[in-house]
């Protein structure tokens, strides 16, 4: 599995949301200052995540 966001091959992975992403993205996103240029970037990257993510649990567990 390759991360989602560097799209590098990692050997520690881990999955958040339903995509894979290597330790050194998490700990970016998690520590990252607002004002760092590549905030926006991980801003998007989690937007999109989240919607796909909330998208896949809606068509798994259609509402009875
Ligand atoms: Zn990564």
């Amino acid at each position: 599995m390759h991360c989602t966001i560097c799209k590098e091959k990692d050997k520690n992975s881990i999955e958040l949301l339903g995509i894979n992403v290597c330790e050194t993205c998490f700990s970016d996103i998690s520590t990252i200052p607002v004002c760092h240029k590549k905030y926006d970037y991980y801003k998007e990257v989690i937007k999109v995540v989240l919607k796909n993510y909330i998208y896949e649990r809606v068509t798994l567990n259609p509402v009875k």
